[in-house]
Parts: structure tokens; C-alpha cells; sequence
């Protein structure tokens, strides 16, 4: 029987265009990887490192599970890291035949995962920064994979690593500029200084940073869960993350959460530090109700925040902007709680709630709650006192207050991005003030 058709192959060779790229054809860079095998990089990265020595090792497994079938296009990759000297990588698999019918790990999703362990168990012998026999450079804490060469080099380089040889990439400065700019707000980073006494071989300036944000560095806060060995490495790979290496992908922003989750670093503490301000630095306090604007009046429990998103739209750009919680939520609910229904980035800025005045006899006076708040974290000079802007329903202002600093949020509805917008346009106008005044640059 003759073939016919497209793409018949003789004596079972597969067709020439499903031949896998040999070694020399391979990606030479994650970009063109990607291209190359589009359906394996759909999912969203955790981390994404690609140290040069490692990176052809990396492609020819992609290759190889490329090469294994129809199945193969479940297969995603969720982790790409490098761990006490050797690749981590991850993916997840969710083809239909993952399972047998009795819930076992198929054959096709056990091969992947055996080439992924045997390609990256590859990368502990070989020099990330070469690809040439390499041992672990334990003389230091931070542990790297280095050939004889790089390791001397590393030494003669006291507290670097070798970035001599990465691929090049923006610096530090140019990174962390673009990332502000794109997520349009500054960064809280966090630094312990015992951490680096702890770990002196480690040179960390955190001057670059502060002068890119604008910020103070804060303090990190040790996660007593993790033991030093732990807590080493984690503070490394937080280190990298930041750093000008050229071969990790980061967005500066996403990497800040991730620490406050890593580090297990309250958003509260970073709040605190902007509770009070003795000088006046042009930003905006927000007074924000909950009842009636996160969420319509009388949502029941699984509905409420459900206006939240709106908001955190309306708010995110701005870092200038703090927020003070008002209203009966903050009695009945805690400024913890509340804190935890919002993004990391926004919680952080949550500096606080306005004090309960409300006697055995008296009513709430929100007005009243707050001007005092106002005066007593607020009062650098007479227009930080007066640089706020209320966003609640009617029953949250008193008739008294200036039109241009009440947001009125229906309290059927919540808080929608109409009233995202005209927030928005408070917000302007009020740095518009700040900047007029020179207290607030740009
Ligand atoms: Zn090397």
C-alpha cells in the first residue's frame, strides 16, 4: 500500500517539521524559548530564572517534553528558580490523561517529571554562570554552582556575585525606575539590619532602592517560623530578586508583595510608619467608610467587600494617599481584619482609624473623629490638617464639611467606578494644592 498525502512519512520517521530542534538549534534566549514552545509558558510564572550556564539545559527539556506526543500540551511550567545551587523548575500538568482511571500519576505526566528531576539534578554539577564541571562554592553562605574559574573570580570579588558573565540586562536603577513607573506607586522595601550583620558577606546597599522609591527603607521583620538556615536563603533569593542580575525577570512591584508574604511582614507594620506625620510631604489622608461603600448596607456576610475592587482601582495609582478607616466597622471589626480584605499594596497604606468618641450618651460624631484625627497626625501646617477627603454615605458627614473633600457613596449601591473616578479627581485636585504649594514635587 502506497502513502498519500501531506506529511507521510516512510518507515515511521516522524514528519520532517515535527523533528525536534537538534542542540545547536535551540532557543538561545528565554524570549525565543517561549516562542518556540508558546503553550508551555501560558501560565503565570511564580519565579522566573534563567542563569546563562544552565539556560541550554533548560531548553532542551522543553525540547524534550515538546517531543513527547499530543499529551504533551497540558503541560505548563508554574516555577523557575534556582535553590541551594541547583535548578528548581515546576510545572503542572492537566492534560486529560494525567490520572489513571484509579487517580495514579499517569505514564505521560511520569515522564515529564522525570526528564524536569533529571535535567535539573544535571544543573547542580555544572557552573551557572558557565555551564562548564562545577562544584558548590559553599565558602560563603550564599551557596552558588561555580566552575574553578568563577569561583576564583568570586573571591577576588568580595561580596558579589559573578555578574561578569550574565547575560546583560537594565541596572538596578533602570529596573526598579521602570517598575515604579509601570505600577504607578512607590515600594515598601524592607531590610533587616541583623539580617545583614547576620550574613556580612553579603554587601546590600539599600541607598539605590531608597533613592529610586523616594521611600525610607523600613525594617524587615524576622518570620520566627523559619529557622537561620531558612531564613538565610530566603533573604538571598529576595536579594536576587532585586538585584541588577540580568538574568531574573522581575517586576519590582509584584516581588514587594511577594516579600510581605514571604517574610510574613504585616502590612500594618508597614502602615504604622506612615501614621503620623511630622512634616507635611503633600500627601492625602482618605477617610473611608465601609458599611454603605465597600459594600451595599445590609449585604450579608459572604457579600461584603464586594465593592472593594472598585475602590482599590480608584486608590492604587497613588501613593501619596493614606487611608483612615471610619465608621462602625472599624468597632465591630478590628483594623486587623479589615486590613486583610484589602490588597497587600493598599492594606500597607491603611495608616490607622479615627478614634471612637462616642460616649455612653453621645452619638458617633464622625466629623468630630475626624478633625481629631486630623490635628493629632496631621498637623505639620494648616494645609496637611486640611488635605483629606471623606468617602462614605450621607449619614458619615455632617453638612459642614467643604464639597470639594466629601465623596458621596450611595449606600444601596457602594462604591462603583463612577465614584472611582470623581475620587480620582479629588485626589488630583488635592495634589494639585500640595504641589502648588511646594510641598509635593513633580
Ligand atoms: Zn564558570
Amino acid at each position: 500500500m502506497k502513502h498519500v498525502g501531506r506529511g507521510a512519512a516512510p518507515s515511521g520517521a516522524p514528519h520532517p517539521i515535527d523533528q525536534p530542534l537538534s542542540d545547536d538549534q535551540l532557543p538561545k534566549t528565554p524570549a525565543e524559548l517561549k516562542a518556540a514552545y508558546r503553550y508551555q509558558f501560558t501560565s503565570d510564572l511564580y519565579d522566573e530564572a534563567y542563569p546563562a550556564g544552565w539556560f541550554p539545559v533548560f531548553a532542551r527539556v522543553c525540547r524534550d517534553i515538546d517531543a513527547m506526543g499530543a499529551e504533551r500540551l497540558g503541560f505548563r511550567w508554574a516555577q523557575l528558580k534556582e535553590k541551594f545551587g541547583a535548578a528548581r523548575w515546576y510545572g503542572s500538568y492537566a492534560g486529560p490523561h494525567a490520572r489513571t482511571e484509579s487517580g495514579e500519576p499517569s505514564a505521560d505526566l511520569l515522564k515529564i517529571a522525570s526528564a524536569i528531576r533529571e535535567a535539573a539534578d544535571r544543573t547542580s554539577s555544572m557552573c551557572m554562570v558557565c555551564g562548564e564541571h562545577a562544584e558548590l562554592d559553599q565558602s560563603r553562605s550564599w551557596v552558588l554552582t561555580l566552575c574553578e574559574k568563577h569561583t576564583q573570580e568570586r573571591a577576588q570579588k568580595e561580596g558579589a556575585y559573578p555578574e561578569c558573565d550574565l547575560p546583560p540586562g537594565p541596572t538596578f536603577d533602570e529596573e526598579l525606575a521602570a517598575a515604579v513607573e509601570k505600577s504607578g506607586r512607590a515600594i515598601h522595601f524592607v531590610k533587616a539590619q541583623e539580617l545583614l550583620d547576620a550574613m556580612g558577606d553579603i554587601r546590600y546597599d539599600a541607598a539605590p532602592l531608597n533613592r529610586a522609591l523616594e521611600v525610607p527603607a523600613m525594617a524587615f521583620i524576622r518570620n520566627p517560623a523559619m529557622n537561620s538556615a531558612e531564613l538565610m536563603h530566603e533573604y538571598r533569593t529576595a536579594i536576587l530578586d532585586f538585584m541588577p542580575c540580568g538574568y531574573l525577570s522581575i517586576d519590582a512591584a509584584e516581588t514587594a508583595a511577594r516579600l510581605f508574604h514571604e517574610f510574613n511582614v504585616q502590612p500594618a507594620e508597614a502602615a504604622a510608619s506612615r501614621a503620623k506625620k511630622t512634616q507635611d510631604d503633600g500627601s492625602v489622608v482618605v477617610f473611608l467608610d465601609i458599611d454603605g461603600v465597600l459594600h451595599p448596607d445590609m449585604s450579608p456576610p459572604e457579600d461584603e467587600f464586594s465593592c472593594i475592587e472598585a475602590f482599590e482601582r480608584a486608590v492604587s495609582s497613588y501613593g501619596e494617599v493614606d487611608i483612615v478607616i471610619t465608621g462602625r466597622k472599624r468597632l465591630s471589626m478590628g483594623l486587623d481584619r479589615i486590613r486583610s480584605k484589602f490588597s497587600i499594596e493598599v492594606a500597607s497604606r491603611i495608616v490607622g482609624v479615627t478614634p471612637d468618641l462616642s460616649g455612653e450618651e453621645d452619638a458617633a460624631d464622625p466629623c468630630l473623629e475626624r478633625t481629631v484625627w486630623m490635628a493629632k497626625n496631621r498637623s505639620a501646617t494648616p494645609a496637611q490638617e486640611h488635605r483629606w477627603i471623606g468617602v462614605g454615605p450621607l449619614r458619615a458627614f455632617s453638612g459642614e464639611e467643604p464639597v470639594d473633600q466629601v465623596l458621596l457613596v450611595s449606600p444601596q449601591v457602594g462604591f462603583t467606578d463612577e465614584d472611582g473616578a470623581l475620587l480620582q479627581q479629588a485626589i488630583e485636585a488635592k495634589l494639585e494644592d500640595a504641589r502648588a504649594s511646594g510641598v509635593l514635587r513633580g
